[in-house]
């Protein structure tokens, strides 16, 4: 029998749209720096939304990220003394989700601390296959909420709106930067894309 490095583990933090999972993300690794430990931040190219791979809290708190096409680029990138790997808007990697789980359990058998933050559903309340597998496999798993538009209790979901319709629902999976709105919805409020 092998014992795994200690102190590795998987901490998954999901929700909808607005749900705070950056900002989650940050607060967690400004106290990583806090504690002086070194960390490695990651976050898919595909996020267009920010000019640099920059981390930034509301309340200004900045944790640099380095962007990646892919999981496998994330070993390559990891200095002497990391130990602590984030990986920030999990569900815009390209990666099959076995590949993901794979490289962030390696990651955690090998010692490091792995915190991962994305979308848990897609815009058709589907299931992000990687986040969902990691929600099972995480020693720690988060689901964070955000308040539905449409009513005000917990949202859980996220309604992707073209003129104000529903997306349909072969749509693509992932939009960035285009004309879609994205209002967070609980089930009851929430329009199942046609
Ligand atoms: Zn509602």
């Amino acid at each position: 029998m092998t014992r795994l490095a200690a102190g590795g583990r998987i901490e998954a933090i999901c929700g909808c749209m607005y749900s705070g999972k950056t900002e989650e993300l940050i607060r967690r690794l400004h106290h990583v720096t806090i504690a002086r430990q070194k960390l490695a931040a990651f976050t898919p190219r595909r996020d267009t939304r920010y000019a640099s791979g920059t981390l930034v809290s509301h309340n200004g708190v900045k944790i640099e990220a380095r962007t990646i096409d892919s999981v496998h680029n994330i070993r390559q990138h990891l200095d002497h003394g990391v130990q602590v790997v984030a990986i920030d808007e999990l569900h815009f990697l390209d990666d099959p989700a076995e590949e993901v789980r794979a490289v962030c359990q390696q990651l955690a058998d090998d010692g490091y601390r792995v915190i991962v933050a994305g979308l848990d559903q897609d815009f058709r309340a589907e299931p992000f296959p990687a986040m969902a597998a990691l929600l099972a496999v995480a020693e720690q798993a988060d689901k964070l909420y955000a308040i539905c538009v449409c009513c005000g209790a917990y949202a859980t979901r996220s309604q992707r709106l073209i003129d104000g319709a529903p997306a349909p629902t072969a749509a693509p999976t992932i939009a960035v930067g285009g004309l879609e709105l994205y209002e967070a919805r609980c089930r009851a409020c929430f329009l199942q894309p046609m």
